[in-house]
């Protein structure tokens, strides 16, 4: 966990905790979401603007390379292993394959925005050169 000192009167939240939990990574009482990973505009309780939040593919990429291996592991294993009827693959593949590929991307996003916010991530622009 980082532990810094309060900026602005607000205190130092940890992105992982708030982001996880889907709550304002400012306050930590508002929420980041209005849907399952559609962002509000700003914080209901803070009033933050979530303006600057763009995980973009971030979630998704975590998502691919390490949730989506189980499954295609487990799907060859059943299949090699077991060669059974297409339909078992429906009702253990690919529940197994929603599960791991749904459920962290949410907390995954929220993660990310949450650490946008705290490491105060920018777009990236060009110093302005010193004139003599
Ligand atoms: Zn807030």
């Amino acid at each position: 966990m980082i532990e810094q000192e309060p900026i602005g009167g607000w205190p130092r939240i940890d992105p992982l905790r708030a982001g996880v939990t889907g709550r304002c990574p400012r306050c930590g009482k508002g929420h980041i979401f209005a849907g399952f990973l559609r962002m509000r505009d700003s914080c209901e309780v803070c009033g933050l603007d979530y303006a600057f939040a763009d995980p973009a593919d971030g979630p998704a990429f975590f998502v691919l390379c390490f949730a989506c291996v189980p499954s295609v592991i487990l799907t060859l294993w059943i299949e090699l292993h077991f060669n059974p009827p297409f339909w078992v693959h429906l009702v253990t593949s690919l529940p197994f394959l929603l599960a791991t590929c749904l459920l962290p991307l949410r907390p995954l996003k929220g993660w990310l925005v949450a650490s946008q916010y705290y490491f105060k991530a920018r777009q990236g622009q060009l110093a302005p050169r010193d004139e003599p």
